[in-house]
């Protein structure tokens, strides 16, 4: 066994198996890399995570974040890593050279990203933070803010947070009441203040760049009154120096469930009517900026759901391989077997087995969208691309953090009393992975996210752009006689899928929308159900190709070929027909029920849970 945060045979045969990714160094973008890079950055991450993050993870649990007199203490085991992280140039190892990044393929960085968030989630998220901050600076700033807030951003010299959430104002972004108010200068005073903040005071940074949301005097109510700005903790000289302090005050940090050594602060802005703001991306154009950083850590937050399952998964594997109890089926020895061998303890293994690699293939393929944007032909094949991540999106953010909280709670049933405690870790997995349901809007506003926006863009045209690539799959599968029945049978999941869309789409049309949303979480995990089937066949067929390759590929002195592991492609056909023939068929039981559309939902008033 490998590592205990992911496995990395699975993540390669994605990789270069299902995604083939090195055709992404053909394009200019993507020239200066090739397998070896990959491998050299994956390989650098693995050896950071395991050795310096994963160590840190329950003693930042224990320890917590220590508020005092309005600064943060983050867990003292988290500097060094974090050092470690900065000078890797991990924060912006995806980014263009101009903004000091290495060009590495999305798809790349978010393996590092899966090991960086399994091996210590509250660490990691400080810095996918610090991405976003920079990143949305870098396609909305100026040149001059680029420079002051951007670059040290990337660096991980500054650390960055998203300010949206007010004590009113949480899925309801729209009732945000801080305040921006022009100044003759061009600046902005900002008053008002923030809750739940990830990272909004530590002292692992010599600076904080806060991106908030607030209203310009005068501006309308609502999402579109709302205006984007970048506000630091200490303010920036032009020449790069650090100034005087920003009026950004952290009156106190929540204490969680979860995520203990994450610093969730309230932060007053312009108590002392002293916090300067600056514009970023136009004055009542908050949402759009807002939204380039939401999209972002909403497939960050799929992963991060799915890392925290996949270093659980790993874990259980490893406890039930060791601990013994009872005996295996029609044994006549007494000597007690390791629990793997019970067929229950297995099926728990081989669903959370499932999950776990069926999300995290989803939300490869989805970055790895982002990538084709970039080799794209033209804006047609972008915008192909461009349609999927939006579909994709909310299905990778709800359905990715859903079962993710699954799979570690499947993890601590397994591992019985001992999972319950906190010596084997499982338990400190459920409770950080919980908040992946919660932040970056909740999985029931990513369910209508789905439902009211994204089957309708275009038209139908985006959804429809997915079940193209999904039909593609099955016509290839289809060719495969062990694979017929179930490329068959996701066939008529499909076919059901879209008319039940259909039926969403023409219902809102006739103005049923309380049904429609009351539907909208099981409408996605559907979604979510039937893009893990596709690919499953998908790489069910490639395993398989893999598998009679071998029997006729040989090197030189008739070993077979280097890629070839027979045990891997085997295991992941069974795996994959798992997941088809046994975890896929409910489906059809709630495809059904969006069809039969039950109107009791309808007949039940608030008032009967009351009375
Ligand atoms: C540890 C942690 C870290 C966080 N980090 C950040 C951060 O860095 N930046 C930031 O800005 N925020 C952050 N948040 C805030 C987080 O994004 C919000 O908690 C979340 O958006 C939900 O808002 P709320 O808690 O006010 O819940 P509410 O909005 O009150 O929702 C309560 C319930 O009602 C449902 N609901 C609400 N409105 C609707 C609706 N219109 N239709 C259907 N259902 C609805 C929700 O789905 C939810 O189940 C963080 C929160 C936590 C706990």
């Amino acid at each position: 066994m490998g590592n205990k945060l992911c496995d990395l045979k699975d993540v390669r045969f994605v990789l270069y198996d299902l995604l083939n990714v090195e055709e992404l160094c053909k394009s200019e973008r993507f020239s200066d890399h090739s397998r070896e890079t990959f491998e050299m950055t994956i390989n650098t991450a693995e050896k950071l995570a395991v050795n310096d993050f994963a160590p840190a993870n329950e003693p930042g649990d224990v320890i917590g974040c220590k508020w005092e007199n309005g600064t943060v203490r983050v867990p003292s085991v988290y500097h060094e890593p974090y050092r470690k992280l900065v000078e890797g140039g991990w924060f912006c190892a995806q980014e263009k050279y101009e903004v000091g990044g290495q060009n590495v393929p999305h798809v790349v960085d978010y393996v590092c990203k899966i090991l960086f968030f399994a091996a210590n989630h509250n660490l990691a998220g400080y810095y996918g933070l610090t991405h976003s901050a920079a990143k949305v600076i870098e396609v909305f700033g100026s040149e001059d803010q680029k420079r002051k807030y951007m670059l040290p951003l990337y660096e991980g010299r500054f650390g960055g947070t998203m300010c949206l959430t007010e004590a009113q104002a949480g899925s309801d972004v729209g009732a945000v009441r801080s305040k921006a108010v022009k100044n003759q200068d061009g600046t902005y005073s900002i008053i008002g203040s923030k809750i739940f903040i990830t990272g909004g005071e530590t002292d692992l940074n010599e600076n904080i760049i806060h991106v908030v949301l607030a209203r310009i005097e005068g501006d309308p109510e609502g999402t579109k009154g709302l205006s984007c700005f970048i506000v630091p903790k200490i303010r920036v000289n032009d020449d790069g120096t650090l100034g005087e302090n920003n009026d950004v005050v952290c009156p106190g940090i929540e204490h969680k469930m979860g995520m203990r050594g994450s610093s969730t602060s309230v932060l007053a802005f312009g108590d002392n009517e002293n916090c300067r703001g600056e514009l970023l991306g136009g004055e009542r154009k908050g949402i759009v900026t807002m939204f380039n950083m939401m999209n972002e850590q909403r497939l960050l937050v799929g992963m991060q759901g799915i890392a925290q399952g996949s270093t659980a998964y790993l874990h259980a594997l490893d406890f039930a391989r060791e601990r013994k109890q009872g005996v295996a089926a029609g044994k006549k020895e007494v000597a007690q077997d390791p629990i793997v061998v019970h067929a229950d303890v297995r099926a728990n293994l081989l669903w959370m087995k499932c999950y776990t690699e069926g999300i995290r293939a989803l939300v490869l393929y989805a970055v790895f969208c982002m990538d084709r944007i970039h080799t794209a032909a033209d804006e047609n094949e972008k915008q192909k691309w461009n349609d999927i991540i939006e579909v994709l999106t909310p299905v990778c953010k709800a359905y990715g953090s859903d079962k993710g909280f699954e799979v570690c709670i499947k993890a601590v049933q397994v591992l019985g009393g001992y999972g319950y405690c906190s010596e084997y870790h499982v338990e400190q997995f459920a409770r950080d992975c919980k908040i992946t349901s919660i932040y970056e809007g909740t999985n029931g506003i990513q369910s209508l996210d789905l439902v009211n926006r994204k089957i309708s863009m275009k038209n139908g045209r985006a959804y429809r752009t997915v079940l193209s690539q999904i039909k593609e799959s099955i016509v290839e599968a289809l060719e495969w006689n062990e694979l017929i029945p179930y490329a068959s049978d996701l066939k008529s999941y499909l076919g059901m899928l879209e008319e039940i869309t259909e039926k969403v789409l023409n219902m809102k049309t006739a103005g049923v929308v309380e049904l429609v949303e009351s539907w909208a979480s099981l409408y996605l995990e559907i979604w979510g159900d039937i893009l893990l089937g596709w690919l499953f066949l998908w790489e069910a067929r490639v395993a398989r190709e893999r598998l009679e390759e071998s029997k006729t590929e040989h090197k030189p002195n008739g070993e077979a070929p280097d890629y070839f592991n027979e045990a891997f492609f085997t295991g992941k056909i069974i795996t994959a027909k798992y997941y088809l023939g046994t975890l896929l068929p409910p489906v059809t039981g709630k495809l059904e029920t969006i069809r039969k559309s039950d109107h009791a939902f309808l007949d039940m008033q608030e008032s009967f849970f009351f009375d």
